[in-house]
């Protein structure tokens, strides 16, 4: 075998020139070739006690994937790898490593750890380009189960389950399966077509995938357990956006930015003919520092704005996106406005209809500088605003990423489906039981918007729960 590769530095992922890709929407990174995988698996040490494992939610047993990259194996790196992840070229891409499984390698103590992320979405890839072999369809052990959304934790323990020989139905409310994947993440960092092979894969399995139904509207979790379904997992996410109730959100030019990225991401408002509306071009304030805020601005960028702003109330070090997307968010040319806080957006008169004063455009949005007071006892530092420091910004779109509740019209139509008062379905720790007979959830729905990976391993947790459930009931 190859010598150890000790240079302290990540072999570079290739990826568009900025000035080039804030123009379309294309993949930003392209991916590493084979003599660039094995050059940063030959970086990885194969720790005897693997401290990156226990970085990693579903638990990928990364030497040994790592290694098998470098005998240049890599449809043996991609059976290790699937033995615990359903969608490892979704997590290659999306995960936030830096803060999981590569938080812990050992390189990073004196150089970058290992691009554990990189390697994992360049097997995945290998395999979805190389490899047409259909999986092996488990022997069905006689139990259905129901799984409500196709998010990554719905498509996680679909397969869990499936795998264990489960008859398993997927409900979407779209006319697409992926859940946030397909309607939150853009392509330029998560391409549909990605998506669309981990959910065929998933099908292939023997996983029904049924869309159109909205689970509290077209049928209820109670009916699906009166028609048979032996237990259910509620994973729909958490898609209500949040606002901040200041004066004009209502002027049309104010998006959620979840409207705003489902817009673009599943219905393609960015084609020159699109099935909906979006706004194209413009000035653009964001409102937000996570990830999502990241893809809006972005994404406003490709459909031909002029000028997009990120809007932030504490400072670059609070930003809570990951780094690799504020890098790309600033060398695309997002201007960050940091320790700023909306106070209220202004908006004109719609000619067309006089009598609404709420039906008017937005012309600009009023902000206050911040400054960050003494920390609290978590050391934890609240912005608190700067007297007589407003300032007004001139705008055409403003667009709200203050983050997203889990919709209630599960729980309305639900019995017995207890909920925490920010709306979160109450489980079980280490199970996803919720206080419901024969029903589970995770992700979203119980945490509010956070990580595909911690919604995947929720997916997984809930899985092996309703497998040891079920088969107890069979002895
Ligand atoms: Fe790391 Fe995410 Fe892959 Fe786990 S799934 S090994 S956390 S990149
Ligand atoms: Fe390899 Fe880093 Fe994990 Fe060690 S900690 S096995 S070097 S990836």
């Amino acid at each position: 075998m190859a010598k150890a590769n000790m240079t302290p530095e990540k072999t570079p992922m290739p990826s568009q020139d900025p000035k080039v890709r804030a123009h379309n929407f294309d993949e930003v990174a392209t991916g590493y070739t084979e003599e660039m995988a094995i050059e940063e698996a030959l970086r990885c040490l194969g720790c005897k006690n693997m401290p990156c494992v226990a970085g990693c939610p579903v638990n990928i047993r990364i030497p040994e994937f790592i290694a098998k990259i470098k005998e240049c194996d890599f449809e043996g790196a991609y059976a290790v790898i699937s033995e615990s992840s359903s969608l490892p070229a979704v997590c290659g891409r999306v995960c936030p490593q830096e803060v999981q499984c590569e938080s812990r390698c050992v390189r990073g103590i004196k150089g970058e750890s290992v691009g554990i992320g990189r390697l994992e979405r360049f097997v995945a890839d290998w395999h979805n380009e190389k490899c047409n072999t259909p999986p092996t369809q488990p022997e069905k052990n006689g139990f259905k189960v129901a799984v409500v959304g196709s998010g990554p934790s719905g498509l996680t323990c679909a397969g869990e389950l499936a795998k264990r020989g489960y008859s398993v139905t997927v409900f979407v409310a779209l006319h697409t399966a992926g859940g946030v994947l397909v309607y939150g993440i853009p392509e330029f960092r998560l391409p549909k077509s990605i998506v669309q092979k981990e959910v065929d894969a998933l099908k292939a399995m023997g996983v029904e995938i049924v869309t159109n139904v909205i689970i509290g509207k077209t049928v209820t979790v109670d009916e699906l357990l009166d028609e048979g379904y032996n237990a259910v997992y509620i994973a729909s996410g958490a898609g209500l956006p949040n606002f901040m109730g200041i004066p004009g959100e209502s002027y049309k030019g104010v998006y959620s930015a979840n409207e705003f990225l489902t817009r673009s991401n599943l219905m393609k408002a960015y084609l020159d003919n699109p099935d909906t509306p979006i706004m194209k071009g413009g000035r653009v304030a964001v409102v937000g520092g996570g990830n999502v805020a990241m893809d809006a601005a972005r994404t406003a960028l490709r459909l031909g704005a002029e000028k997009v702003y990120i809007v932030y109330r504490r400072s670059m070090d609070e930003l809570p996106a990951r780094r690799e997307e504020v890098e790309h968010a600033e060398e695309e040319g997002v201007e960050f406005l940091l320790l700023t806080n909306p106070t209220e957006i202004f908006g004109y008169e719609n000619p067309e209809n006089r009598r609404d004063p709420k039906n008017g455009f937005v012309t600009g949005m009023r902000c206050i500088k911040m400054e960050l007071g003494e920390p609290d006892e978590r050391g934890r530092r609240s912005p608190v605003p700067i007297p007589d420091s407003y300032f007004t910004l001139e705008l055409d779109c403003v667009i709200m990423s203050i983050g997203t509740s889990p919709n209630p019209l599960i729980k309305s139509t639900t019995s017995g489906l207890d909920v925490n008062r920010r709306g979160g379905i109450i489980v079980e720790d280490g199970t996803g039981k919720t206080t419901k007979d024969l029903v589970w959830a995770g992700g979203d729905a119980v945490t509010g918007a956070a990580t595909v990976i911690s919604a995947m391993g929720a997916g997984k947790t809930a899985a092996r729960a309703i497998d040891e459930h079920l088969k107890s009931k069979k002895k």
